[in-house]
């Protein structure tokens, strides 16, 4: 097997667990290599670091599937390492919906698995993550006898990787709308049209956050996708129910979900841009007893963090003036790069702009099926707050 010799000075982050590698690390390469093959990493006098896949066309030249000398990547390690995320999430309480495997986080780097249900949506962001498909989806099949297995690698990242974008059936072909229940609700999931894998998984707990001081409110909720929060809200007993999305396919989808769960009357959905909306019915004077804001992640490269920051300050400081004295805002961040710290900076610099008071009233991440390893700081992205605004 190929072996590649790590420089001198191991960086800390490899030392640590993070499983990649980038080329600038490597001192030499003792064997070809050519793109998915598994090679062994190993320090620059011949000790064994671990085991993974390389991709040369990549600026991720290795990530690591083990460090255990002794374990070979083959369709049973797969089998195995798969099993081992469903024993995980099925500890933690999961049944039905989950994010089955979170990529790093589930030391499968950049393969990400969503169930829904009896159905499943993969993504294989690499390519050495893609070459394996066959065997992650023979997983698939012994672990749960699915109904469907659906691809969703529509995405740009893999052509960093020289992949194409794909999707399709990865199964028999299914109707693609299909139903879950979250918190008590259904919900129509749409794996093959639907934003990324057609569900954002890791909101669940979040949603439930919500419950005491949606009651008799009048809730406006921007950035609404399917109405995932917003029907929610109405379930927790708020009086009315505006959601927001730029998307006229989701606020069709979220329209249906409404109708779905009884909700049809109380919530309104509007396809609209939010920035130009909270913008003017702030200088309107509008108010709400809670606004809640779910923006999609704004930037994925350091060099447009400034930008992030900027339309994060934007929209909490429009959705905070939008709150009535007493009232709450509930905000989330997915942008990776927007560290927790940056995040709550942002919300704090909006709320000296809006002149208001803040009274902290939940600060959580995401759910547990999206776990996040220390040291890792790219498996914790998301920061949700709800916040009393006086
Ligand atoms: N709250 C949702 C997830 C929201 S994802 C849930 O829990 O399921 C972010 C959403 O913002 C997407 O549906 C996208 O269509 C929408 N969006 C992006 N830009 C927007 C804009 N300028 N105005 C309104 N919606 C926008």
């Amino acid at each position: 097997m190929t072996q590649v010799y790590l420089k001198k000075k191991v960086s800390r982050r490899i030392e640590n667990g993070h499983p990649w590698v980038f080329a600038n690390e490597v001192e030499k390469i003792d064997g070809p290599v050519a793109g998915g093959d598994i090679i062994d990493l190993v320090t620059h006098d011949g000790k064994f670091i671990g085991r993974g896949y390389a991709n040369p066309k990549s600026q991720i030249l290795i990530r690591l599937l083990t460090r255990k000398k002794n374990e070979q990547i083959t369709d049973d390690f797969f089998l195995q390492k798969i099993n081992a995320a469903w024993k995980y999430r099925q500890k933690l309480g999961y049944t039905e919906n989950c994010r089955l495997v979170f990529g790093e986080a589930d030391f499968l780097p950049a393969l990400i698995i969503d169930k829904f249900n009896d159905y499943f949506v993969l993504q294989t962001l690499s390519l050495g993550m893609d070459l394996w498909k066959s065997a992650i989806v023979n997983a698939l099949e012994t672990i749960f006898q699915p109904k469907g297995i659906y691809e969703r690698n529509d995405v740009p990242v893999r052509e960093l990787e020289g992949l194409t974008q794909v999707k399709g059936f990865l199964s028999a072909p299914f109707d693609t709308q299909v139903l879950i229940h979250e918190n008590g609700l259904k919900f129509m999931v749409d794996v093959e049209n639907g934003q990324k894998t057609g569900y954002f998984l890791d909101q669940q707990d979040n949603r439930r956050a919500i419950r005491h001081i949606v009651k008799d409110a009048d809730v406006l909720g921007a950035f609404t996708y399917t109405g995932t929060f917003e029907i929610h809200a109405a379930h927790y007993g708020a009086k009315s129910v505006l959601g927001l999305d730029i998307s006229a396919s989701a606020v069709e989808q979220a329209n249906r979900n409404a109708a779905l769960n009884g909700f049809g009357d109380k919530c309104v959905f509007q396809a609209v841009n939010a920035f130009d909306v909270l913008k003017q019915w702030s200088k309107e004077g509008r108010q709400y007893d809670v606004v809640m804001l779910d923006p999609p992640a704004f930037t994925k490269s350091r060099e447009n963090i400034m930008k992030a920051v900027t339309g994060y300050k934007e929209i909490n400081l429009r959705g905070m003036k939008l709150v009535r004295p007493g009232g709450f805002l509930v905000t989330t961040s997915c942008t990776n790069l927007i560290q927790p710290e940056l995040f709550l900076e942002i919300i704090e610099i909006a709320a000296k702009d809006a002149k208001r008071i803040l009274r902290q009233v939940v600060y959580q991440t995401q759910a547990s099926d999206h776990p996040i390893i220390w040291g890792q700081e790219n498996t914790h992205y998301l920061k949700f707050l709800i916040v009393q605004v006086l």
